[in-house]
């Protein structure tokens, strides 16, 4: 039975669904392999999703995007993360951090940053997390000192998707001291042209190859007063309701990466002989896959009714954790009863369920590892 049925999804997601399909069945998981290996940024894939309409068009129409909903951006992620998680986060990537130029920018930031990337000329990156701070967003320490005409940041950012390939990001950085630690910070465009800003890639990751991330050091790097993103001292506050939605979609990386556990497990067990029989006559065998379908039902119902919550502002913090949360580790559970199912072959590093089994490492920790979200669950009930 079909898993990613669109029963779930609103009817206005549907097209854009079965287009993330065929394209993802055409361009994404015929090359999952070849990128694993080569760990290259998959150009020539993000340049067929641009030619396709599915890169960056969650930016609205009148600066040049197609301004999907979130509905619409969690079915293309289902769909493209079934196919390979690598290549999909690089593609759902292009316009990572541009959402908050369009929530909270200026109109000359809209036309001079974010149409470009909604015309797919150019992409752009979220750069928040550092060497010593991850998980504790009033904890980072990259500064923005105020100079003439602007701000000179000085720090390091770590992990940061397309760092190297970007033209340019959204930096949040300190600026204020005061006792109210979520009020320090403020958002940046920073060009990564600009003198001062140097970037490389991080060591090699075991999953997601596809997909690269940087380590950023920042010296003394002049950004103009023009490229401040809504308010100084407003960025702890945006950065969270940006995470609220892109919660969601992180979900949608853990159902499509379940979805691949489960087809794969399937497919398998149908086809291995044990004992004069396909192992799919054994009990414990049908019961395994029964699991991994109860909890890939219950997240997706879970993730869908979330989605509906966000779009609607109605406790968004408390959907989107549990979303999140809930998704992400079905994947790794499906990932783990998948990899059993394989017996010996499990092991081998260019099966499909080998490579999901190393992919949903990621998604657990990306966006707020999960033991955060817990703690917002549990804050956000209360
Ligand atoms: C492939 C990949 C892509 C990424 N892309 C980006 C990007 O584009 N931009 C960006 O800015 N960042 C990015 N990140 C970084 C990611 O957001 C961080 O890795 C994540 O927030 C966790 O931070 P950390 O790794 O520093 O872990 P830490 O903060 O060091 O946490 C380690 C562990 O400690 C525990 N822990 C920490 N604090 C608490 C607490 N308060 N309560 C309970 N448990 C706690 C948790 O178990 C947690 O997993 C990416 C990461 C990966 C792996």
């Amino acid at each position: 039975m079909e898993l990613l049925d669109d029963s779930i999804v609103p009817e206005r997601a549907r097209d854009v669904k079965q287009e993330a399909r065929e394209f993802a069945d055409e361009y994404i998981a015929p090359n999952a392999e070849a990128y694993y290996d080569s760990g290259d940024y998959p150009w020539e894939v993000l340049e067929a999703g641009m030619d396709a309409g599915l890169i960056a068009q969650d930016i609205g129409e009148e600066y040049g995007g197609k301004g999907f909903d979130l509905a619409q951006v969690l079915a293309i992620a289902e769909e493209f993360y079934r196919a390979d998680a690598g290549i999909a986060l690089t593609l759902q990537l292009a316009s990572f951090g541009a959402e908050m130029v369009e929530d909270y920018g200026t109109e000359e930031q809209k036309e001079k940053y974010l149409r470009p990337v909604a015309e797919n000329e150019q992409i752009s990156g979220l750069a928040v997390s550092e060497p010593q701070t991850g998980s504790d967003l009033a904890g980072m320490t990259t500064k923005a000192e105020k100079v003439e005409g602007g701000y000179e940041l000085t720090g390091e950012k770590y992990w940061v998707g397309n760092a190297v390939e970007a033209d340019w990001l959204t930096v949040y950085a300190k600026t204020g001291e005061s006792d109210d630690r979520y009020s320090n910070y403020t958002l940046f465009i920073v060009e990564t042209d600009s003198d001062g800003y140097e970037a490389e890639h991080i060591p090699e990751k075991m999953g997601m190859r596809a997909s690269k991330q940087g380590h950023i050091v920042f010296e003394d790097c002049f950004v103009p007063e023009e490229n401040v993103v809504g308010s100084e001292g407003g960025g702890f506050y945006a950065l969270a309701d940006f995470f609220n939605h892109g919660r969601v979609i992180v979900g949608g990386h853990g159902l499509g990466l379940a979805a691949a556990a489960i087809e794969e497990a399937e497919a398998f067990i149908s086809d291995r002989e044990a004992f004069g029989r396909t192992i799919d006559d054994f009990q414990a065998v049908q019961h395994t896959i029964s699991d991994m379908r109860i909890g890939f039902e219950s997240a997706r119902a879970l993730n869908w009714r979330a989605c509906e919550k966000v779009a609607n502002g109605e406790d968004a913090g408390y959907w989107a954790a549990l979303a999140k949360t809930k998704s992400t580790e079905v994947a790794t559970d499906c990932a783990e009863m998948g990899m059993k199912l394989h017996g010996g072959r499990s092991n081998f590093t260019d099966r499909r369920i080998a490579r999901v089994y190393r992919d949903v490492r990621i998604p657990v920790i990306y966006e707020g590892a999960n033991d955060i979200q817990r703690n917002l669950i549990y804050r956000q009930s209360r």
